[in-house]
C-alpha cells in the first residue's frame, strides 16, 4: 500500500491507493489543519490500520511551507519558518511515526498539485506541465519530463517583479515588496485594493478582472519564457471569478505578441491555459505519484507497463 498526504493551511486531504493502481483511491480522508500535535495524530490514526497490516511500501507529501524538501538537509520535512501559529520548525516526517525504512517524498503543495493533474487530470498527455496557483499566495510548480522540476527546492514565482498597469495606484499588500506579483494579485490584495472580497465585488468586477488578468498574464508569460511548457493548468481562489480566465488568455496573447509566433498561447481556444480537473484532489494525488514512484512495486509496474 502506499499513502499520499497533502496538508494546507486549513485542511489536510490523506489517502491510500495500491501502488499498481494510483489512480484509485482504497480510502480518504479530510482533516482540519489545527495544531501540530492534534493534526499529526488524526493523520497517523488514519493511517494506522493500513501500516499495522503490512506497512507503507511509499509515503508522499505535499505541504504547505516553507518546508524543507532538499533530502540532504538534515532538517527534511520541517516546516521551517511558517506564519502559521504553533507550526514553525514542526517535524513533519517524523511526525507521522512511519516504520523506519520507509521511503518518504516530500515536494511543497503547488508541486504535489502540478504532479497529481499531470498524471491524473488536465495535464495528462504532456511530458512538460506547469501548475498555478493565484489564491492567498501565488505559487509555481513546473514539471519536465514527468518529474519536478527540482527536488531540493521549488520555483518561487509569487514575488516576481512586475509591470504595473497605468491605472493602478494601489500600494500592494506584500510585506516585503509591496508592489509585486503577490502584493498586486493574490486574493487578499484583491480584497485590500476593491475594499471587499474577490468572492463579492459586485460591480467593481469588470475593473478588478482587467486588472488581475493584466498582472496575472505576465506570470503565464514568465512561466512560459522560463520553462516552455507544453500545458498552463491554473487554480486558486482568484481565478474562480467569472471572466477572469478568459480575460486572463486574451492579455497572455497581447503581452508575448509577436516574441512567441505560432505558440499555441496566441490561440486563446488553444486549450494551452486551462482549469484543474481534480477539484480539491490535485495535491493529495500528487502526493499518491510521489509515492508510487518511490515504492519498488510502482517501479517495476510503471517500467512494465
Ligand atoms: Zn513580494
Amino acid at each position: 500500500m502506499i499513502a499520499g498526504i497533502e496538508t494546507g493551511g486549513t485542511k489536510v486531504i490523506c489517502a491510500v491507493a495500491d501502488p499498481r493502481d494510483p489512480g484509485t483511491l482504497v480510502d480518504r480522508v479530510r482533516i482540519d489543519t489545527t495544531t501540530p500535535e492534534r493534526t499529526l495524530g488524526d493523520i497517523r490514526n488514519f493511517l494506522a490500520p493500513y501500516a499495522a497490516t503490512g506497512g507503507f511500501d511509499a509515503v508522499g507529501i505535499a505541504s504547505f511551507g516553507p518546508v524543507e524538501v532538499d533530502s540532504a538537509s538534515p532538517r527534511y520535512g520541517w516546516i521551517t519558518s511558517t506564519p502559521k501559529p504553533g507550526w514553525r520548525n514542526t517535524d513533519l516526517v517524523s511526525g507521522l511515526g512511519l516504520a523506519e525504512g520507509t521511503p518518504v517524498r516530500l515536494v511543497t503543495d503547488v508541486t504535489g498539485a502540478a504532479l497529481g493533474e499531470h498524471r491524473f487530470g488536465a495535464g495528462r498527455g504532456v511530458d512538460d506541465l506547469a501548475y498555478v496557483t493565484v489564491g492567498t499566495g501565488i505559487g509555481a510548480g513546473i514539471v519536465v519530463n514527468g518529474a519536478p522540476f527540482t527536488l531540493r527546492s521549488h520555483p518561487e514565482l509569487g514575488h516576481l517583479v512586475i509591470r504595473r498597469h497605468p491605472d493602478d495606484s494601489f500600494a500592494g499588500v506584500c510585506p516585503f515588496h509591496g508592489d509585486c506579483l503577490e502584493g498586486l494579485a493574490s486574493g487578499p490584495s484583491v480584497e485590500a485594493r476593491w475594499g471587499r472580497p474577490g468572492t463579492d465585488l459586485g460591480p467593481l468586477r469588470g475593473g478588478a478582472v482587467e486588472l488581475s488578468a493584466y498582472y496575472i498574464a505576465q506570470l503565464l508569460a514568465t512561466v512560459t519564457y522560463a520553462a516552455a511548457p507544453q500545458r498552463i493548468v491554473v487554480g486558486g481562489g482568484v481565478l474562480k471569478t467569472p471572466g477572469l480566465l478568459d480575460a486572463v488568455r486574451q492579455q497572455l496573447a497581447l503581452l508575448v505578441g509577436g516574441a512567441l509566433a505560432g505558440h499555441p498561447l496566441m490561440d486563446t481556444g488553444s486549450g494551452y491555459v486551462v482549469r484543474p480537473e481534480l477539484g480539491d484532489e490535485s495535491g493529495v494525488r500528487g502526493a499518491l505519484s510521489l509515492a508510487r514512484d518511490a515504492s519498488p512495486l510502482g517501479v517495476v509496474v510503471a517500467t512494465a507497463g
